[in-house]
This record gives C-alpha cells, sequence and structure tokens, in this order.
C-alpha cells in the first residue's frame, strides 16, 4: 500500500485530497495544526484502518515513522482575511513548512507535491495567465505574507529539485469552491452563500466589476492526482477559465437561493485586489489531459446543498 502525507489534511482541499486519496488505495496520513483547518471535515476517516490523523503544525520540525511514498503540501491560511489575521503564520507555513517537508521528503525519498496559488501572479498585467508568466505582486501590501510566502515555496522547491534531484511537483491554484469551505473564512462564495441564505446584503466589493474564474473541488482534486503522478515538475495552473464579475457571481447566487430578503449591497476594494484572473490551462490539457468537466450551474447547486446544512440562521 503506497503511503502518502497531506498537510493542511483538515482543510478545504486537503480534507478532499484525503478521501480521493482513500478511495485510490493509499496510506493516508493527515496532518493540520487546526488554525483554519476543522476535524468535521476529516471525521468520517478516523475509523478507517488506512487512515491517521496528527495534530501538528508542519513550520516546525516535522516527524512521521515509516516509509513515504509522496507528500501533499497543503496546510496554509489560504483566504485574504486569514492571512491579514494571522501574517507571521501564513509566511510560516509557505517558507518553514515547505523546508521542513523537503527535508522530510529527502530523507524518505519521497516525491512532493506542493500547493501554489494564482496569488503569484498578483494584479495580473497579463490576461488570461500562463504559467510563463511572473507576476505583478506587491511583497509589503496586505496580501504580500502569502504571496511572498508562496513564491518562496516555489523557490525553494525547485531549488531541491535542481540541487538534490528531489521529485517535486508545483500546482497553481485559482479560485476553487465546493463543500466543507468555511461559513466564515471570509472568501467570496462562502460570504455570499451565507448572507443570501439568511436573507442579508450580498457584499459587493468595490464596484463588482473585478473578475474571478471558479473551478469546482472535484475537478481540482483530478488534476492534482494527475499531476502527482506525471513526470512533470513545472508549475502547472490549475483551475476552471469560465470567468465572470463578482457581480455577475452575486446575481447567480441571488437566483440560486431565491430568498426575497436577499440583496446587494457595496463595501470598498480591499487593498491589492486583483482586477482580473482566469487561468491559461493549455499546459494542463496537454500534459496531464485534464480540463474541468463541472460547469458553475452545476457546482453551484452541489455547493448551495451543503451550505444549507452549515449557515445558521
Ligand atoms: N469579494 C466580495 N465580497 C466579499 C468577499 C470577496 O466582493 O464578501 C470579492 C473580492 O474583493 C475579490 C473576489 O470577491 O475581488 C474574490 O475574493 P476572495 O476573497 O474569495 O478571493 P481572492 O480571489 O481575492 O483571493
Amino acid at each position: 500500500m503506497k503511503r502518502v502525507l497531506i498537510t493542511g489534511a483538515a482543510g478545504f482541499i486537503g480534507s478532499h485530497l484525503c478521501d480521493r486519496f482513500i478511495k485510490e488505495g493509499y496510506y493516508v496520513i493527515g496532518m493540520d495544526n487546526l488554525i483554519t483547518g476543522n476535524l468535521q471535515n476529516i471525521e468520517h476517516l478516523f475509523a478507517l484502518e488506512n487512515f491517521e490523523f496528527y495534530h501538528h503544525d508542519v513550520s516546525k520540525f516535522v516527524h512521521v515513522p515509516g516509509e513515504l511514498d509522496y507528500i501533499l503540501h497543503f496546510a496554509s491560511p489560504a483566504s485574504p482575511i486569514d492571512y491579514l489575521k494571522m501574517p507571521i503564520q501564513t509566511l510560516k507555513v509557505g517558507s518553514l513548512g515547505t523546508h521542513n517537508l523537503l527535508g522530510l521528503a529527502k530523507s524518505k525519498k519521497a516525491r512532493l507535491l506542493i500547493a501554489s496559488t494564482s496569488e503569484v501572479y498578483g494584479d495580473p498585467l497579463e490576461h488570461p495567465q500562463r504559467e510563463e508568466y511572473w507576476g505583478n505582486v506587491n511583497p509589503i501590501g496586505p496580501r504580500g505574507v502569502y504571496d511572498e510566502a508562496k513564491r518562496f515555496q516555489e523557490a525553494i522547491t525547485m531549488a531541491y529539485h535542481n540541487y538534490h534531484g528531489l521529485e517535486t511537483r508545483i500546482v497553481r491554484i485559482f479560485n476553487t469552491y465546493g463543500p466543507r469551505m468555511r461559513v466564515n473564512d471570509g472568501r467570496v462564495l462562502p460570504a455570499f452563500f451565507s448572507q443570501a441564505i439568511r436573507g442579508e446584503g450580498l457584499t459587493v466589493f468595490g464596484e463588482g466589476q473585478q473578475t474571478r474564474s471558479f473551478c469546482y473541488v472535484d475537478d481540482l482534486v483530478e488534476g492534482i492526482f494527475r499531476l502527482l503522478l506525471s513526470d512533470y515538475h513545472l508549475p502547472v495552473n490549475l483551475g476552471n477559465p469560465s470567468e465572470i464579475t463578482i457581480m455577475q457571481f452575486a446575481q447567480e447566487i441571488l437566483a440560486l437561493v431565491n430568498n426575497p430578503k436577499a440583496h446587494i449591497i457595496y463595501e470598498p476594494l480591499p487593498i491589492d485586489d486583483p482586477k482580473q484572473r482566469r487561468p491559461d490551462i493549455t499546459r494542463a490539457k496537454e500534459i496531464l489531459q485534464w480540463e474541468p468537466r463541472v460547469d458553475r450551474a452545476e457546482g453551484l447547486k452541489r455547493t448551495y446543498e451543503y451550505f444549507k446544512q452549515v449557515v445558521s440562521l
């Protein structure tokens, strides 16, 4: 049985990865310090013989007994309000945490896949974003703690690959959504769903003309699984190229939830909020034969079922 360590296992994407690797017959070791993760996301796995969990902060030395074939590093605060609240932890998990996992991968002769992000492109001056684009990041702005940690993470991962010959994979994840997103993580989809369900104002920042492209989590997990097993070590964008404005997104959620009390209100645009974002997924199509399958109408329907259960009125 292949053994895989998943950091950030109790988080949104990490928990879906745990499910996928369990389904594929792997022995899964989940790790999380639970500062933004939630054990409820993986509680259904605790009874399984091929799952174990370590409550640990990967920014500190990481010890895992036994062999490891793969490591997936998905631990990090991941929403703008989380990294505003936890700037130092965000910097540490992307830098020190990644260094610890590179060391672990080297000693176990394991392959390491790191979760990078479309944030490495910052507020992009190229559209859509290809992997060759170097980005437009403000290092000292409020998002700098996340963006620069992830850029450092890519740099140190490539250094271990080039200098030590370590097997590494880098996925640049664009906006992703689905069940198990935290209701209060401040990101646009949990905010809009909870506001619509409660019959409150949907807080559109700025004039809502900024764009994003939203990928359903099952599609993302499929792409990550393929990338891990591929022989490609350069960064690969994964995301859904279907791009919309935040205003359109608010209207889609209003129409789906159909609560007559819900409406749109405006709040100031946060500092350094990227004006547009859409992945160029040519590389993923060619190398992984991957593209998203779940369109937004279907993905939002499935996600709404989840939020109906978890949003308290
Ligand atoms: N946004 C919004 N209202 C909210 C939360 C976010 O209008 O209540 C906007 C935000 O300004 C950004 C977009 O939605 O332009 C996506 O924000 P999110 O925090 O989900 O992630 P980002 O893609 O900015 O990292």
